[in-house]
C-alpha cells in the first residue's frame, strides 16, 4: 500500500484540504474569541445557535457539547426515561441507541427498509407497544428517512419524535430540511461531520418553545438562574471558540453539500455497469452523502483490493446495534433484524468528501472496475 506514489493516494475524508482553504478565517475566529474572556455560553455561541436555527428553518436551535448530548437531552427534556421505550434503528451508530439507554429508557429496535437503509415504517408499527414513547429516526449516510410516514404514526400514536440528524446537516425532505420536522433534531458537530467544528460539539434545534428553555436550562446545571437549580442539570454547553470556527464552516456547508452531491453523480455516472448496488435516494429528498456506501456480497475482497491501490474505504457500519455486546441484555439475536444484518455484510463507504475531483473518483471507479472485471 505505502509502495504506491504518495499523490495516487485517496483518503476517505479530507479535513485537511478544508482547513487550508479557510486557515485565515478560522485564525481571525480563534483570534476574535482569545480577545473577549466569554468562553462558555458568549456571544459566539449565541450568534451560532441563530444562524444555525435560521438555517435549518426552525425557530430555536441550543449549542451543546456534542451530539450524543443533544440526543439524550431531548429525551430528558420531554420527561421520557425508565419504563418508557424508544424505537431506534437496528443500523445505526450507536449514540443513537445510548441516547436512550442514557435517558434510563428502553431501545427498540426496528429494521431498515432495503431501498433507502432508513428506519421501515412497518418495522416502527411492528415494534410498537404500551410503553413506547418515542421514535427516534436517524438519517442515515446523509439520506433523509420516510418523515412523512414516521410523523403520521407519531401523531396516531401520541409518540414523540427526535431525529437523529448528525450525519444530514443540510439534508432536504420534501424541501425541507431534516431535523425540523420532530419534536427535536438533533446535530454533531464532531470534525468529519459534514459540518464540523475544530474539535466537539452538538445543537438541537425545535420548534417547540417549553422544549427549548428545558433544554437550555438542562446543559448548564438546570440553571434557570445562576445558583438556582430547578433539576439535576448537566455540563453541556458548545463553547464560544467552537462556535466561532462553525460561524465560518455554516457559511460553507450549502456549497461543501453540493461538492458531495457531485461527487455522488461522478460515483453514479463512472459505476454504471458494474454489479455494485449504489445509494438510492428517495423521491423528493435531496441527501448530503455524509457517507458513500455502495453493496457488493465481495465487500471485503473489494476493500482488500482498493486498499491495496492506496484508497480508503471505511465500514458505516459492519456490526448492527442489536448484535452489539453492550445491547446483549435485550435479547435481541441474529436473524431478527435481517435487513440491517445483509446491509452490515455487504456494505462499504468509498471516499466522500466536498473536495474530491472528479479525476480521484474515476481512480476510485477504475479500481473497483479491474476488481469486478468489468
Ligand atoms: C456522530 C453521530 C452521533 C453522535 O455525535 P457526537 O457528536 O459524536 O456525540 C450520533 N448519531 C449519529 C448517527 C452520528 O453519526
Amino acid at each position: 500500500m505505502a509502495s504506491k506514489s504518495r499523490s495516487k493516494r485517496i483518503p476517505f475524508v479530507d479535513l485537511q484540504r478544508q482547513h487550508r482553504d479557510l486557515r485565515r478565517e478560522l485564525e481571525a475566529a480563534a483570534a476574535r474569541v482569545l480577545s473577549g474572556t466569554g468562553f462558555i455560553l458568549g456571544k459566539e455561541t449565541e450568534e451560532f445557535e441563530t444562524e444555525f436555527a435560521a438555517y435549518i428553518g426552525t425557530p430555536y436551535a441550543v449549542g451543546l457539547a456534542n451530539g450524543s448530548d443533544a440526543l439524550h437531552l431531548s429525551l430528558r427534556a420531554l420527561g421520557i426515561g425508565a419504563g418508557d421505550e424508544v424505537i431506534v434503528p437496528a443500523m445505526t451508530f450507536a449514540a443513537s441507541a445510548f441516547a436512550v439507554s442514557y435517558s434510563g429508557a428502553k431501545p427498540v429496535f426496528a429494521d431498515i427498509d432495503d431501498r433507502t437503509l432508513s428506519i421501515d415504517p412497518a418495522a416502527i408499527e411492528r415494534a410498537l407497544t404500551p410503553k413506547t414513547k418515542a421514535i427516534m429516526p436517524v438519517h442515515l449516510h446523509g439520506h433523509p428517512a420516510p418523515m412523512d410516514e414516521i410523523m403520521d404514526i407519531a401523531r396516531r400514536k401520541g409518540l414523540a419524535v427526535v431525529e437523529d440528524a448528525c450525519q444530514a446537516h443540510g439534508a432536504l425532505y420534501h424541501g425541507k430540511r431534516v431535523g425540523g420536522f420532530g419534536d427535536a433534531g438533533c446535530f454533531s458537530f464532531y470534525p468529519s461531520k459534514n459540518l464540523g467544528a475544530c474539535g466537539d460539539g452538538g445543537a438541537l434545534v425545535t420548534r417547540r418553545k417549553k422544549l427549548y428553555e428545558s433544554i437550555r436550562s438542562l446543559r448548564n446545571y438546570g440553571q434557570p438562574v445562576k445558583y438556582r437549580h430547578d433539576r439535576i442539570g448537566y455540563n453541556s454547553r458548545l463553547d464560544s471558540m467552537q462556535a466561532a470556527f462553525l460561524r465560518v464552516k455554516l457559511r460553507r456547508l450549502d456549497r461543501w453539500n453540493a461538492g458531495r452531491r457531485r461527487a455522488a453523480s461522478y460515483y453514479k455516472e463512472f459505476l454504471k455497469g458494474t454489479p455494485l448496488r449504489l445509494p438510492q435516494p428517495a423521491p423528493k429528498v435531496s441527501p448530503v452523502y455524509h457517507v458513500y456506501a455502495v453493496r457488493t456480497p465481495r465487500r471485503d475482497a473489494l476493500r482488500k483490493a482498493l486498499g491495496a491501490a492506496g484508497i480508503s474505504t471505511g465500514l458505516h457500519y459492519d456490526v448492527p446495534l442489536h448484535l452489539q455486546e453492550c445491547f446483549r441484555d435485550l435479547g435481541c439475536r441474529e436473524g431478527d433484524f435481517p435487513v440491517s444484518e445483509k446491509a452490515a455484510r455487504d456494505m462499504v463507504s468509498l471516499p466522500m468528501f466536498p473536495e474530491i475531483t472528479k479525476a480521484q473518483v474515476r481512480c476510485v471507479a477504475d479500481h473497483i472496475k479491474k476488481f469486478c472485471g468489468a
